[in-house]
C-alpha cells in the first residue's frame, strides 16, 4: 500500500490522515512552519515516519511551537532539559542541530527576508545541489531528509502518488 493510500485509510481525526491531506507536499508560508517540517524530517532519521508523527504535539510543545526564535536562543539548560523529556526524541545530536539550524534560518530571514523565499530562490536545481547548500548551512541534513523536507513543501514532486486526490492540486 503507497503511503497516500495507508493515510486515506486511517480515521478522518488521525494525524496521519491530517499530515497527508493539511501539510503533505504543500508549501508553508511561515518560516515557523517551515522549520517545524525540518525539525520533524531531522527527527526522522534513523527511525519511522509514524514513530515521529506520533510524537508531532510532543516536539511542538517541547520546540517552543516551533518558534524560530525562541528556538534560536536555547542554551545548555534548555538542551538538558529537552535531553529529558520523554515526549521527543531524545538524542542530542538532533537536539543540537536543530537549535544550531534555528539560528541559521534567522540569518537567512536578515538576508533573504524570509527562509521560504530563499528555498524558492534555489531555481530548478538538482538533489545533490540540494544537499549541498543544506550542508553548507544546516547541520544533520543528510540527503533522505533533505529530499523529504523538499517533498513535504512540494518543492520536489512526487509527494503524492497519482490515485491520491491531492496529486493534481
Ligand atoms: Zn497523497
Amino acid at each position: 500500500m503507497s503511503y497516500c493510500s495507508y493515510c486515506r485509510n486511517q480515521p478522518k481525526d488521525s494525524i496521519h490522515h491530517w499530515y497527508h491531506d493539511e501539510v503533505y507536499g504543500k508549501m508553508s508560508e511561515d518560516d515557523n512552519e517551515l522549520f517545524g517540517r525540518l525539525v520533524m524530517e531531522i527527527n526522522q532519521a534513523g527511525l519511522s515516519w509514524n514513530t515521529v508523527l506520533q510524537k508531532y504535539e510532543g516536539l511542538k510543545l517541547a520546540y517552543s511551537q516551533f518558534n524560530l526564535q525562541k528556538v534560536s536562543m536555547y542554551k545548555e539548560q534548555d538542551i538538558s532539559e529537552l535531553m529529558g523529556n520523554k515526549n521527543i526524541i531524545r538524542h542530542e545530536l538532533k537536539i543540537r542541530s536543530i537549535v544550531y539550524n534555528a539560528q541559521q534560518i534567522l540569518e537567512i530571514q536578515k538576508e533573504f527576508g524570509t527562509f521560504k523565499n530563499w528555498i524558492m530562490l534555489q531555481n530548478q536545481i538538482s538533489i545533490e545541489n540540494w544537499v549541498k547548500l543544506f550542508k553548507k548551512n544546516f547541520k544533520f541534513v543528510g540527503k533522505e531528509i533533505v529530499k523529504e523536507f523538499l517533498s513535504s513543501n512540494g518543492i520536489l514532486k512526487g509527494a503524492h502518488d497519482k490515485e491520491c486526490p491531492e496529486y493534481l492540486k
